[in-house]
């Protein structure tokens, strides 16, 4: 098999300059050297999430970060509410119902969007909710929510607003704290642009006010530890210091471009994907499509699983579609360290790989 392209949301491609960073020597995590990396870390992080709250980093996948922001804020028979708008929204479902939490599921039609007025009956229908459950980006229908005007409403209730940004932070907009989100989650692997295992948490104070009366059980997962040893550079477990290396150096590379270019750049090659796609004769799947991934319907007539192998034989993978999409979308990211020049590679591959299906 060719040497791949990963134009798959997660995991994306890692630049050589944060490998070769990783390539060097392991240092031990409880000394000055690493204190002041860990450091760094947590304040380049507080840019990038838009927020003036502390960033916690957990060693695990975003999907660690997403039980954390469930385990620690809420008690056995709270109430809920989870935007279930694909896979991720399911997710969050899931995990609040494993811990015995009342969670409200908002069925929204995969590829739209959640209104903002729903959000706000539920609230109203059902007082004492503690907590809105969302995503940024919806990555298995590659859909953007409106979390600005999400926020506007979650912020006049007791609950907290908690986002699941793991595919959309630096790559779709979030402002933490302009919008009034409590929680902002996000994972290693996608648009920061590095390998999976590490996952981050920015949490309100409206949010650790909360944290003080949560009975869920919790013990790695359990944020005031981490919390607690912040301000010294430390965590409580031993860190993926590798992958925390890797990240200052991620880091950097997004602060010296700045954060707000960085985004204008995903969106210039999101509509640099959706309209050569189009020409190609695919129909964008989503009805509020995100800058962090596009979603290609696959054509009538086409077989979904053998276009996405089409196009790895070609030296590119693609992701192909989940749950009740799979066989049905083709998913391209456009985040992290994926250029123009990928997109219009990826572009060529799709016409080379439609042609031979096609004439097949
Ligand atoms: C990738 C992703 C996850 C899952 O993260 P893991 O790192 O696989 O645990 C969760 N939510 C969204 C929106 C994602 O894109």
């Amino acid at each position: 098999m060719k040497r791949q392209l990963l134009m798959t949301p997660g995991p994306t491609p890692v630049p050589k300059a944060i490998m070769d960073k990783m390539a060097e020597p392991i240092i031990h995590h409880r000394t000055p050297e690493y204190r002041e990396i860990f450091k760094s870390v947590c304040a380049d992080l507080k840019t990038v999430f838009k927020t003036r709250n502390d960033c916690c980093v957990l060693t695990s996948s975003g999907t660690g970060a997403m039980e954390a922001s469930v385990v620690n804020m809420l008690s056995p028979g709270d109430k809920a509410i989870a935007v279930r708008g694909g896979k991720f929204g399911e997710r969050y479902y899931d995990i609040c119902k494993a811990y015995g939490v009342d969670v409200i599921p908002v069925d929204i039609k995969w590829g739209t969007a959640p209104d903002p007025k729903e959000i706000k009956k539920i609230l109203d229908d059902n007082p004492g909710i503690k907590a809105v459950y969302t995503e940024l980006c919806e990555t298995s229908t590659a859909t953007v929510y409106d979390i600005k005007a999400l926020g506007n409403v979650i912020k006049d209730y007791s609950a907290i607003f908690v986002v699941d940004a793991i595919s959309g932070l630096a790559a779709d907009d979030l402002q933490t704290d302009t919008w009034n989100v409590d929680i902002a989650v996000s994972g290693s692997q996608k648009a920061l642009m590095l390998p999976p295992g590490l996952s981050f948490l920015s949490v309100s104070e409206k949010a650790w006010g909360m944290a003080k009366n949560s009975r869920l059980p919790k013990y790695y997962y359990d944020l005031n530890k981490y919390r607690k040893s912040l301000d010294q550079g430390d965590t409580p477990f031993t860190p993926a210091i590798t992958l925390t290396i890797g990240l200052k150096r991620a880091l950097e590379a997004i602060k010296k471009k700045g954060i707000d270019n960085i985004l204008k750049e995903c969106k210039g090659m999101a509509k640099q994907l959706r309209n050569e796609a189009e020409k190609l004769g695919f129909e964008i799947f989503s009805k509020s499509p995100s800058n962090a991934v596009t979603a290609l319907k696959v054509p009538a007539g086409v077989d979904g699983a053998l276009l996405v192998k089409a196009i790895k034989t070609r030296g590119i993978t693609v992701a192909g579609g989940q749950a009740e999409l799979k066989g049905k979308i083709i998913r391209v990211s456009h985040m992290g360290a994926v250029t123009e020049n990928d997109i219009t590679k990826t572009v060529g591959v799709l016409k080379e790989a439609l042609k031979e299906l096609n004439t097949k």
